[in-house]
């Protein structure tokens, strides 16, 4: 072991903050478990505690507040390698507005440490109670002393299912209780109270650590479950996602100069947005970058449905549209909804069904009998016909992408065709 833990021994804390003690015992216990410090995964949370980043030669990952434990908790679950340490730093505060993710690794049984800085209160933020303050504890948010009992995190934790849990007092050298903790598998949890100077200090004159423990109720000790750890879900395989990422291979040629916005609106539950994801998935068939976006009420089942469709053959860093080149509108529900757009259009196409009176417009409006073919496929058959009509893409790429899809015996193919004149 050439490679020690923390880079430096002047590590960025208050003078006789309790996380110095914190840092320097856990360093001096991954040293003495062997283990290189690129295989040791710290997650730290908000707090005075996570400015050990910079101090750490390991792999060193900064959560959100609260957060770090269900971090860590995707890494511990996520590592294949044996040999990997994954470690959370996280201090009261961080452990009561992210006790959850505490109480689910917990249960789970997640081969990982969490360290508790227990300073009783948020030092980075001025000295407010934590959910692990001490009832009488003085802090800034209770001048006359915390009138709640804290949590009691390790029994929380323990009675969630943790393997291993244990609370000691910040005070000299505790390498060992950090060896105990870092060596089981499963999840263990080590709660080091400990003292902010500038605050616990200045709040409470006069107190001890270990007379505070003590009146708090909160003693030191150890808890253990006996438990295999959690790997995964008997029975189900996880795969990568990449194994079930579709690859579309280009097998069409597309007749696009430029980028094309497409906007598709009909009624609810007339296959709008099925079409745009057939029209979607011809145009990358055809070699050409989409995106598309869907937006309905969130009763799904009446109102509007709206597909926003981009068309590019470079790639496309903006997904919105404001005014869209082509708008293909089969229903009451969907003009009333692309209205503002149609009207703001000063070019390029309107499709509209002859049902349904075009608004003021500048784009040339091209009416035709969309619903005669049936409301379902009112939005898909117009969808085909302006294809056909622009030639953006082969229509061959819709039926072939219908065909790949397993589509060909839900929709009415030959109907579409015949309707179509193909
Ligand atoms: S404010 Fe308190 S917790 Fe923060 S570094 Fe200083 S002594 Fe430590």
């Amino acid at each position: 072991m050439n490679v020690k833990i923390l880079n430096t021994d002047s590590l960025p804390f208050c003078k006789g903050c309790g996380h110095d003690l914190i840092s320097k015992n856990t360093a001096k216990a991954l040293e003495h478990m062997g283990l290189h410090p690129l295989d040791v995964i710290m997650v730290t949370d908000i707090g005075c505690h996570g400015i050990i980043d910079r101090s750490l030669n390991t792999q060193t990952i900064h959560g959100l507040h609260g957060r770090s434990v269900a971090l860590g908790a995707g890494i511990a679950f996520g590592i294949k390698e044996s040999g990997k340490k994954v470690i959370v730093f996280i201090g009261d505060g961080g452990a009561t507005i992210g006790l959850q993710h505490i109480m689910e690794a917990a249960r789970l049984n997640l081969n990982m440490t969490v360290v508790v800085h227990n300073n009783m209160l948020y030092g980075m933020t001025g000295g407010q109670s934590s959910g692990l303050t001490p009832e009488g504890f003085h802090t800034t948010t209770s001048a006359e002393g915390n009138p709640f009992a804290g949590y009691d995190i390790c029994a929380l934790a323990h009675t969630a299912g943790a393997a291993y849990v244990t609370r000691v007092t910040g005070i000299g050298d505790i390498s060992e209780k950090f060896v105990k903790t870092f060596s089981v598998n499963g999840f263990s949890m080590i709660e080091v109270v400990e003292i902010c100077p500038s605050y616990g200090v200045k709040f409470n004159p006069g107190r001890k650590l270990n007379e505070i423990i003590e009146t708090s109720g909160r003693k030191p000790g150890e808890w253990i479950n006996e438990r295999d750890v959690f790997t995964h879900h008997p029975g189900k395989k996880t795969s990568d996602l990449f194994t079930k990422t579709q690859h579309v291979i280009k097998s069409f040629d597309h007749q696009l100069n430029q980028p094309l916005s497409l906007v598709m609106s009909g009624s609810a539950g007339e296959g709008v947005q099925l079409a745009a994801t057939i029209v979607c998935k011809a145009a990358m068939k055809s070699g050409l970058q989409v995106t598309q976006k869907g937006s309905y009420p969130v009763t799904v089942g009446i109102g509007f449905s709206t597909a926003e469709i981009n068309l590019s053959q470079a790639e496309i860093n903006f997904h919105g549209i404001n005014v869209p080149d082509i708008v293909v509108v089969t229903s009451s529900d969907g003009l009333a909804h692309s209205r503002k757009r149609i009207e703001m259009m000063k070019s390029g196409k309107l499709f509209i069904d002859l049902s349904l009176t075009a608004p003021a417009t500048g784009a040339e409006i091209i009416p035709y009998d969309f619903r005669g073919i049936g409301s379902r496929t009112a939005s898909l058959f117009a969808t085909m016909f302006f294809i056909l009509k622009t030639g953006v893409i082969p229509i061959e790429a819709i039926f072939d992408t219908i065909e790949s899809e397993g589509l060909s015996t839900k929709l009415p193919v030959d109907k579409l065709k015949a309707a179509l004149g193909i």
